[in-house]
């Protein structure tokens, strides 16, 4: 039996902590339901909600909200090496991150503590410390909305990007991803190339470094660096970190020697987006119910009560200044409705 609730508050599924209704929103557990639903929806407009921790709402939702509580995770494959895993969306990131440091499969330990839920990690390709989602992916199964068919995605499919995939562009908003399939490793590299998950272990004075150790090293610095959104709400990194050519880098480091810059693969260079914020004046700005976090200038907060369209404005002026200071456009990461 479907339970559709009408105008709904989504103050409990938003980690921004921004109050706006959905005109109407459900919770599946299972494709089954998931199916239900949506053929006896005449709704045009449909989100699809994890955790709710990558988005930050500016009005009202028209339409149907369907929250994502499809769980399980299963072994699917398995030998000496490594073994394939295939989990719900609606397992939350985390405590399967857990799971795989408890069973020993080796993958994602350094992205420990990330909010949200498994089914939206393929959708920015999850990444943190080194390590990206696309590093452990194998395909996933998820249902059309506009037929209603499941399809089935591999990496290629995807088109994993820097915080990006096709879900983010062309296939936005189309599908409901239902499970996600992982390989993991079973004799697992640790990848400390990250120099603060380096100090932290250094400071945690482990001997061997098993993904164990990496796990609660990140878990330490997140804790220490990040604003809780139980606490305050946050969507995280608001903006992606830029990314620009050779010239305009040589540009920037002749105009702010101290600027970081990470090189990729083509010749581009990445640049620390929150550096660009920091140097601009704007870390621990604050204005009226909303900021920029004292700790952390790529993450805006929500102090109490603010509107999502406040937040908006906060981060147009930080792009504007951000574009005028350095020639350098910052985009969203948080996805916004
Ligand atoms: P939601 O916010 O619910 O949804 C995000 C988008 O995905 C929306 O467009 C939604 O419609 C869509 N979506 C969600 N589920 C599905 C589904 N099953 N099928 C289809 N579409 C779906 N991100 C990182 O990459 N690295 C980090 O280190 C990181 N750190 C963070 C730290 C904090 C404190 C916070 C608050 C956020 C952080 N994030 C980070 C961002 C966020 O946690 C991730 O992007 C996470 O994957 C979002 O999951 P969610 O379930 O909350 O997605
Ligand atoms: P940090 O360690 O202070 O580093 C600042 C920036 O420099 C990061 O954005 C990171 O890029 C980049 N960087 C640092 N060392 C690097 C290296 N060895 N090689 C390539 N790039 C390097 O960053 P932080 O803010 O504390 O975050 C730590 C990690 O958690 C980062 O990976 C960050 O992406 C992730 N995180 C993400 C979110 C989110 O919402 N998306 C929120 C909090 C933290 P990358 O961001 O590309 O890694």
């Amino acid at each position: 039996m479907i339970r559709l609730l009408h105008d709904h508050s989504l103050l409990p599924y938003n980690t921004f902590g921004i109050d706006v209704k959905a005109e109407r929103f459900t919770e599946v557990v299972s494709e089954e339901a998931l199916k239900e639903v949506l053929s006896g929806s005449q709704d045009q407009n449909r989100l699809i909600l994890g955790g709710g921790s990558n988005l930050l709402f500016t009005r009202d939702v028209a339409g149907l909200v369907i929250r994502n509580g499809i769980t399980g995770i299963e072994l699917v494959e398995e030998d000496e090496a490594s073994c394939k895993v295939r989990v719900g969306a609606g397992e939350n990131w985390h405590q399967f991150v857990l799971y795989c440091v408890d069973q020993s499969y080796g993958g994602v330990e350094n992205l420990s503590l990330i909010p949200g839920s498994v089914g939206a990690s393929p959708i920015q390709n999850i990444g943190a410390y080194g390590t990206e989602l696309k590093d452990v992916f194998e395909e996933l199964e998820a249902l059309d909305l506009e037929d209603l068919t499941v399809r089935t995605f591999s990496a290629r499919d995807c088109e994993f990007g820097y915080r990006d995939s096709i879900f983010k562009r062309g296939a936005k908003g189309r599908f409901v991803i239902t499970r996600v399939i992982l390989r993991l490793s079973k004799n697992p590299q640790v990848n400390v190339s990250y120099g603060t998950l380096e100090q932290e272990l250094e400071r945690m004075g482990v001997g061997e470094v098993d993904i164990r150790a990496v796990s609660q090293a990140v878990i330490n610095i997140r804790r220490s660096k990040l604003p809780d959104p139980e606490e305050l709400g946050n969507a995280g990194s608001f903006f992606k970190n830029p990314v620009v050519n050779e010239a305009v880098f040589t540009r920037l480091k002749t105009e702010n020697p101290g600027i970081k810059g990470y090189p990729l693969p083509g010749g581009e260079v990445k640049l620390a987006a929150g550096w660009l914020i920091e140097q601009a004046g704007w870390k621990g700005h604050r204005e009226a119910r909303c900021g920029v976090h004292e700790r952390q200038a790529l993450v805006l907060v929500n102090y109490g009560g603010a509107s999502g369209e406040e937040v908006r404005r906060l981060s147009e002026k930080i792009r504007k200044d951000i574009r005028t200071r350095f020639g350098v456009e910052l985009e969203p990461e948080v996805n916004i409705f």
